[in-house]
């Protein structure tokens, strides 16, 4: 009875988006909460639907280099791997990478690295530059902590978004997988993309040692109060070069919980069904779709790295090129019922 009484209050607060009480994010994130997960996904899907119609909305990745000055314990890149080949794509490389990418119809594009040292603000004003010069499409970067006036000279050369994730609001446990920073300065640079006028990307790392629900349950209210314009979340998954390789990883419920979460919390944002997702369950990104999400963000990047950046193991679409992925997730979303937005994808800001 109790239980019952604890759900009825649970699907009171999920309907009204009050905030998740500990308990009840403890709840939703335990095994107690299975019998009632699809009811949670299809609400998601229902809101998803219901503010942003049937479009799925497509943003290639160029992973241009794999160096990364950071020792973030779960990464199958950072610093700590020695024995990792790594690789560093000229401007050209990376303008014709989505020149390529164009041809088949894509329209917006993430650059993504680790925090690579080789490259000055500079330089990757100049490579923004040259994408946005040679090519009309929106451009998010994901290359990690910068000052303040580098994500601005970014922005005055053409950046459109920016892509953080904080990876968990719990200063403490940030803390544990991330010796080389700080939460604060993650919740900084934030804050500054935000003041800058970028359209924002955060997002969280689900299943991460010592985090519980009500931990997830304080990432969900962070997400909420920072509003992004986008979130992605992904499970951890141990990689075998990591301090972390012996630990248990995070689950696709989990993460579907988090995202149908998400979709009831920010209707209007853009949520990806990431290729983390697709990587341990092979309909992870179908099932992420039924549960809110409205993104797909296939790999572009040149063929000849692939293999070299590997954040996780076991990363799908490793030998797909960028026209065969593109074949591969229409299929995926037309066979959902769902189209593909061939546009450049902006944030449409809805009342809710
Ligand atoms: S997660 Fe990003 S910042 Fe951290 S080590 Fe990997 S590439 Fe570098």
């Amino acid at each position: 009875m109790a239980e019952r009484m604890d759900l009825e209050m649970l699907w009171q607060s999920l309907e009204t988006r009050a905030a998740l009480t500990p308990e009840q994010a403890g709840f939703v994130f335990s095994p107690a909460f299975d019998p009632h997960r699809e009811r949670l996904f299809g609400m998601a899907d229902e809101v998803r639907r219901r503010v942003l119609g049937d479009e799925v909305f497509l943003r290639g990745i160029v992973e241009f280099s794999n160096v990364c000055r950071c020792q973030c314990a779960y990464c199958g890149i950072s610093a700590l791997n020695a024995g990792l080949p790594r690789y560093r794509l000229t401007r050209e490389e990376i303008v014709d990478t989505i020149g390529g990418a164009v041809a088949m119809g894509y329209r917006s594009f993430v650059l993504q690295s680790g925090e690579d040292p080789g490259y000055t603000a500079d330089d990757l004003c100049g490579i923004i530059g040259a994408v946005k010069e040679r090519h009309d499409v929106a451009l998010t970067l994901s290359i990690g902590e910068w000052p303040r006036e580098a994500y601005a000279a970014f922005k005055a050369a053409g950046a459109d978004r920016y892509l953080l994730r904080i990876e968990t609001a719990d200063p403490a446990l940030y803390a544990r997988f991330h010796p080389h920073s700080t939460w604060e300065n993650r919740h900084r640079c934030l804050q500054d993309l935000k003041e800058l006028g970028y359209q924002v990307g955060s997002g969280i790392l689900v299943g991460l040692p010592g985090q519980d629900g009500a931990s997830l349950g304080r990432d969900l209210e962070y997400l909420r109060a920072l509003r992004p314009e986008m979130v992605g979340i992904g499970p951890f998954i141990p990689h075998p070069a990591t301090p972390l390789a012996g630990a248990p990883g995070g689950t696709l419920a989990a993460c579907l919980t988090f995202l149908a979460l998400l979709r009831l919390y920010l209707p209007d944002a853009f949520l990806p069904a990431t290729t983390a997702m697709g990587s341990i369950d092979p309909q992870g990104r179908q099932k992420a779709l039924r549960a809110g999400a409205n993104v797909v963000m296939p790999n572009v990047s040149p063929m000849t790295h692939r293999e070299e950046y590997q954040l996780y193991p076991g990363k799908i679409c490793l030998t797909d090129d960028a026209g065969a992925c593109r074949t591969c997730v229409e299929r995926m979303i037309v066979g959902l019922g769902r189209t593909v937005n061939t546009g450049q994808g902006h944030i449409r800001r809805r009342v809710y």
